[in-house]
């Protein structure tokens, strides 16, 4: 049996255990991922049958996510598999392996079972789109709903808020990423300088990654950490608007120090005092501009790295009114030395706990872990075929020294970890846990700066 097809059994299989332990198709909804996709248990996830919503950096994707989080999070509903036959094996699944699921909720009578079809509601309310690729002959009526919301112009037909740019009548593409490619998009970069001043102004605090452009084996692209850190950003700034906290982005700050990987080429190997000054120039620049309090939120592993940016935060700190935060985690206090009391600049946070940490051998570059976060916010930046057949590299705590001399020697394609383990679907369902425990960090020491 191949691989692909005992993958696609034990998902099976994994949907009937749900449903059937889930007395009559039934079901608590732990996780709303996004606007049509949901999280049953802890690992089976679906998507809804014979729709798209918009994804959280479309247009009105952050509306539809709340509305499908507010309805169905924490609420038991109906669920039925869509089947082409009745067997496991049958069900329906779209590109990245979610099984498409058609959902029934609301107050529950005994005749009439649930109240409302969500699939449907979101049709109605304009707040998704029919897929052709993926409706089942029985939801045929799905494109009448579709079009009574779009004569009405609701949600994404409405051409007059400008919802619909990506053009009513295109499906998006299913791998479309969560937040689009452009480094620069939703941070002050696209905004005009009068926005920026206002910002400054409304007393906004600034977010900014300090990620590199660095090889990241022979499967991804090279910006990987940057386009990471940049996503982290942008979720986080949506997640402190959400409790009424203004926030900026800065454009990425994505040259620095690559210590291992600059044997490589595409890693641009950035000096030390020269990440340091850059750096420094630049949270000048952001407090000339009338901003006060900056965030850092680092997505690169390298210890010299990351010593850099905190040694120029300190230099930046020297200057009064200045409050530059680095948002450490707990592998960074462990990396670092550092500890929770002092310096007082450090922000502790917690990132959930790692699943590679408790294996003997590394997963801390290009392997299972960032293969399975690009793969599930920018898949057309992963060869995911090619992923799939690269060995792991079992490279140990005890070895990594012999990486950091020659890193081209100790691993030659690149990578330290398993790429081919990765899991998008657990990704998926980590990032929104990380996000708001960015966030909740930076409005706790909000509210304590006050
Ligand atoms: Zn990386």
């Amino acid at each position: 049996m191949s691989k692909s097809v005992r993958r696609r059994m034990l998902i099976a299989a994994a949907v009937f255990a749900v449903v059937l332990t889930a007395a009559a198709n039934t079901g608590v909804v732990k996780k709303v991922l996004s606007g049509d996709i949901v999280q049953f248990g802890d690992t089976f996830i679906a998507r809804l049958t014979g729709l798209r919503a918009p994804r959280l950096g479309e247009p009105l994707g952050r509306e539809v996510y709340e509305f499908t989080l507010k309805e169905l999070e924490s609420k038991l509903v109906q669920l039925a598999t869509w089947t082409t036959d009745n067997t496991a094996a049958g069900i329906v699944h779209d590109e990245q392996g979610f099984p498409f699921v058609l959902i029934r909720y609301g107050s529950y009578s005994r005749d009439k079972g649930f109240e409302a079809c969500f699939n449907e509601v979101l049709l109605k309310k304009g707040y998704a789109r029919v897929d052709p690729k993926y409706l089942p002959d029985d939801l045929k009526h799905f494109l009448d709903l579709e079009k009574e919301a779009r004569e009405k112009g609701l949600g994404i037909w409405n051409t007059a808020s400008g919802a619909s740019e990506t053009g009513p009548n295109r499906p998006g593409p299913a791998s479309a990423p969560e937040t689009g490619y452009s480094i620069f998009d939703e941070t002050m970069v696209d905004m005009p300088w009068t926005d920026v001043e206002k910002a400054a102004k409304d007393g906004a605090v600034v977010l900014m990654t300090t990620a590199v452009i660095e090889e990241h084996g022979p499967h991804m692209s090279c910006g990987t950490d940057t386009y990471f850190g940049q996503l982290l950003c942008k979720l986080v700034r949506r997640e402190l608007a959400a409790k009424g906290v203004k926030a900026v982005v800065a454009p990425p700050f994505f040259w620095g120090v690559n210590s291992a990987t600059h044997v490589f080429p595409g890693s641009f190997a950035i000096r030390p005092e020269t990440t340091k000054a850059l750096l420094g120039d630049i949270f000048a620049s952001l407090k000339a501009m009338g901003f006060r309090r900056i965030f850092i939120i680092n997505a690169h592993g390298d210890g010299q790295h990351k010593r850099a940016v905190i040694q120029a935060i300190l230099e930046a700190l020297k200057q009064p009114e200045m409050d530059i935060r680095y948002l450490v985690s707990a592998d960074d206090v462990r990396q670092l030395g550092l500890t929770g009391e002092s310096p007082s600049w450090v922000l502790l946070h917690q990132m959930p706990p790692d699943k590679g940490a408790k294996s003997p051998d590394l997963d801390i570059h290009a392997g299972a872990g960032e293969t399975g976060l690009m793969a599930a916010y920018f898949p057309d930046l992963v060869d995911e075929r090619l992923a799939r057949t690269l060995p792991p590299t079992k490279l140990t705590r005890a070895q990594i020294g012999e990486w950091l001399k020659d890193a081209r020697k100790a691993t030659p394609l690149g990578y330290v970890g398993n790429p081919a383990g990765y899991d998008t679907k657990e990704a998926l369902a980590n990032i929104p846990a990380w996000v708001r425990m960015m966030a909740e960090a930076i409005s706790d020491h909000l509210a304590r700066a006050k």
